[in-house]
């Protein structure tokens, strides 16, 4: 079977579509266009068909030569049935629309649905930083916090396909609400929006003065990537920030290890951006809070394959789930 396949990575801003080698992980060709986030699911619909057609025409490729297409969501999907189950993020009533088959109809490839961390945790773990263990989870931390866990050697979705959502874990008793209805998940503590309102907090309160030069004065300018350059300039305030983001986090990976007991932690998403400025106190607070499983035995790594993760592993998903090609 060839080792060709279609990525799709649909997120709340950007839609991405790329010709996949899954054998080696690599991008061959890649597109991308605004979501029409507001244009209700026909839109979304007609503009993964014309970007999968686009790349396929500007590589050269023609689904004779793909074993299938792959499609990161980011919300909860039915893998086997092809439809959506929640999708926080973008509006529009998707529960009813048979995603999978439509895709597979007007695409003429074995089309397969995937969250999108659930692809990212995949492709981290074929080609990426989790390769070569048979455990692992991964922590994908942006505007919100996805994740995914490989158990005894395979890709572990649970019994309803909520499995890895690690970003839910509850690290605040009686803590903020979030999005997923519950409360104190993690998401609310150390998600890009959650950085950025801290350091929003700190401007207002007067604690931060790097903060407020940064975003010259400008609330509405404040963002992580503003918390984490004050950091390094040293201020005292972002680094507070940080420390604590960092706990949270660390506080989650530890409840994740003692339920796993991974050979390897995999962190990547726009927020490792910080990179030893939370995984410094992500480390400490596991190392203060693990005992029952031999802590230094488990790797805490950054992830390697950046923005290309979720489409490489929506790629090498669909393609191990695609039966033989199929003509169209
Ligand atoms: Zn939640």
């Amino acid at each position: 079977m060839t080792s060709l396949a279609i990525g799709v990575d649909l997120g709340g801003t950007n839609l991405r579509a790329a010709v996949v080698d899954t054998s080696s992980g690599t991008v061959l060709a890649s597109v991308r266009a605004d979501t029409p986030i507001h244009q209700g699911p026909p839109a979304i619909i007609d503009l993964i068909v014309e970007l999968v057609q686009k790349v396929m025409t500007e590589s050269g490729v023609t689904s004779v030569s793909l074993s299938a297409a792959g499609i990161g969501m980011p919300g909860l999907v039915d893998v086997e049935r092809g439809m959506v189950i929640l999708l926080p993020n973008i509006p529009g009533d998707w529960s009813q629309i048979p995603l999978g088959q439509i895709l597979n109809q007007r695409l003429g490839l074995s089309v397969r649905l995937i969250n999108d961390a659930r692809a990212i945790t995949l492709a981290e773990w074929t080609n990426g930083a989790g390769q070569g263990t048979d455990s692992m989870a991964c922590y994908a931390i942006g505007t919100g916090i996805g994740g995914g866990v490989v158990v005894g050697g395979r890709l572990h979705l649970g019994s309803g396909v909520a499995a890895g959502e690690l970003g839910h874990q509850i690290v605040e008793l009686n803590g903020l609400r979030c999005n997923c209805g519950g409360r104190g998940c993690l998401e609310m503590y150390a998600s890009g929006p959650a950085i950025a309102a801290r350091g929003v907090q700190a401007v207002i309160q007067r604690q931060s003065m790097s903060i407020a030069v940064l975003a010259e004065n400008d609330l509405n300018r404040v963002t992580a990537s503003t918390v984490f350059q004050a950091a390094r300039e040293g201020d005292p305030c972002a680094r507070a920030i940080l420390e604590e983001v960092g706990t949270y986090i660390g506080i989650a990976v530890s409840n994740t290890i003692h339920t796993l007991n991974p050979q390897r932690v995999v962190f990547g998403g726009g927020v490792m951006a910080a990179g030893e400025l939370l995984m410094a106190p992500i480390r400490r607070t596991v190392r203060e809070h693990v005992f029952l499983v031999p802590v230094q035995r488990v790797e805490l790594v950054m992830a390697q394959l950046g923005d290309n993760a979720g489409l490489i592993g929506a790629a090498a998903w669909a393609q191990s789930k695609a039966g033989p090609v199929k003509a169209a």
